[in-house]
């Protein structure tokens, strides 16, 4: 085997097993390790290429004697096996980095604190209807690296999480889209607000002039950074507070207008598909990429009416004796409640809770005193909830999403909405948000 041309790749879940089969595909000689267990549906994937891999454990030697990593966002820097390879000088890279150097398709990255999966995939079926050769890697589907292994897309629209940004040395998106930055997982950043912003500005670090910087004017973390960076992309804002010259903002007839130079174009909000004040951020940032791609406005105003919401996000399950449920599992963090509780024009019955990362309850007060009837905890430990609100509402707790529900049920009446926004994450009594969601709605069903 040509030493030179070995890599490791660290984690085997959907990123490291498509940078294996990509690695493979350019004449790598791939080695596989996960620390813990790989799922069987990868393992076959690793079989089938005759690619070698561990499981539960690393082999420090063989990992060590490569000429470089590819680590699985998930994985924190601080592993043992991470902290060698740097001390050793061994490049370690992100999937996308990786995958970035085998492909010219055009590149849209997209990130934020929230909203990143619905952007994405409302980029992406914009793209899709105008008729372009477009893959979609993120959260859902395979992986960048697979596709760019398997797949001939001149377009990519690619969701990017800060992990997988922080892992980048010269990838670059032809046009990056930031949503918003909010404090969130800050136990990968030293507790530190600014290391977090910084991976999220990462998206702009290798940008060049003829690319595009797509990002929220009302957004104060990004608004004190940006002249801090050195961004050489052509910047277009959008906005609903103040009007921008280049980008998209939200004029008194409550109309969307797009005034870049390529077409530019006005749309009501209320002809948009997903609602909500974030989705007009989401619809704004989509539909500008789109303007820079010359869609005609015919396809933007289309698609952005015809879209169809992705599921756990503020998705609307039915009505059971008139009062509405809401599932909203995927807001793991209190800003997307925040935009959950704000969008609904109802008394709501409000389920929160599960593991708290670190949450400030503080900003939700105002908008829990004008519209939260009660609140019901679905989770393990819910004292940080009932500290927060005991003193506005009636606070119940419960540790399963049929008692959650039931509770809800009886507290609600013809009119209100119950809505499932947890602020937190799942992990305490479900697999994930999918799993916590499902099970919500399964019990809504049943009543
Ligand atoms: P991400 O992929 O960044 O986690 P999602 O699109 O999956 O984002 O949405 C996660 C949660 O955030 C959902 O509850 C959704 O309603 C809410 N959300 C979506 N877009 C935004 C936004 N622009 N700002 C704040 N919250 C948002």
């Amino acid at each position: 085997m040509n030493t030179t041309k070995n890599i490791a790749i660290l984690g085997a879940g959907e990123s490291g097993v498509g940078a294996a089969v990509l690695a493979k595909k350019q004449g790598f000689g791939v080695f596989v390790s996960d620390f813990g267990k790989i799922k069987e549906k990868y393992k076959e994937v690793l079989d089938k290429e005759n690619i070698e891999w561990e499981e539960g454990t690393h082999t420090f030697e063989r990992i060590l004697g490569v000429t470089e990593i590819v680590k699985s966002p998930g994985i924190p820097e601080k592993v043992e096996i991470v902290k060698q390879a740097i001390e050793k000088s061994i490049p370690v890279i992100s999937e996308i980095e990786f995958a970035g150097r085998y492909t010219d398709a055009t590149l849209i990255g997209i990130t934020g604190s929230n909203g990143k999966t619905t952007t994405t995939m409302l980029t992406y079926h914009i793209l899709k209807k105008a008729g372009f050769n477009v893959g979609m890697a993120g959260n859902v589907g395979d992986s960048f690296a697979y596709q760019v292994a398997t797949e001939d897309y001149e377009y990519y629209v690619l969701e990017l999480s800060s992990f997988q940004l922080d892992g980048i040395v010269k990838f670059k998106t032809d046009i990056s889209i930031l949503l918003n930055i909010t404090p969130d997982h800050l136990d990968r950043y030293e507790y530190k607000f600014e290391n977090y912003i910084d991976s999220k500005f990462n998206i702009t670090k290798n940008q060049k002039e003829e690319d595009v910087f797509i990002y929220c004017k009302d957004d104060e973390a990004i608004l004190t950074t940006l002249p801090k960076k050195n961004i050489k992309a052509k910047q277009l804002p959008f906005s609903i507070k103040i009007e921008v010259e280049q980008g998209a903002y939200l004029n008194d007839n409550e109309e969307i207008v797009f005034t870049h130079i390529n077409h530019p174009q006005t749309m009501s909000i209320h002809d948009l598909a997903l609602n909500g004040k974030h989705n007009i951020y989401n619809s704004m940032a989509a539909g500008i990429a789109s303007k820079v791609l010359d869609l005609r406005k015919e396809i933007v105003r289309e698609s952005l009416t015809d879209f169809q919401n992705v599921e756990h996000r503020l998705e609307h399950i039915c009505y059971v004796n008139g009062i509405e449920f809401i599932n909203d599992s995927k807001a793991t963090n209190v800003n997307a409640v925040w935009y959950a509780l704000e969008s609904i024009n109802k008394p709501i019955v409000w389920i929160a809770g599960g593991v708290d990362k670190g949450n400030d309850y503080e900003e939700l007060i105002p908008l829990v005193k004008e519209k939260v009837k009660a609140i019901v905890c679905l989770g393990v430990d819910n004292s940080k909830l009932v500290e927060a609100f005991g003193d506005i509402v009636d606070v119940y707790e419960t540790n399963n999403a049929r008692d959650a529900v039931k509770t809800s049920y009886k507290l609600g009446s013809k009119g209100d909405l119950v809505l499932l926004s947890p602020a937190c994450a799942s992990f305490d009594l479900f697999d994930n948000y999918e799993e916590r969601g499902k099970k919500f709605i399964r019990a809504v069903r049943e009543l």
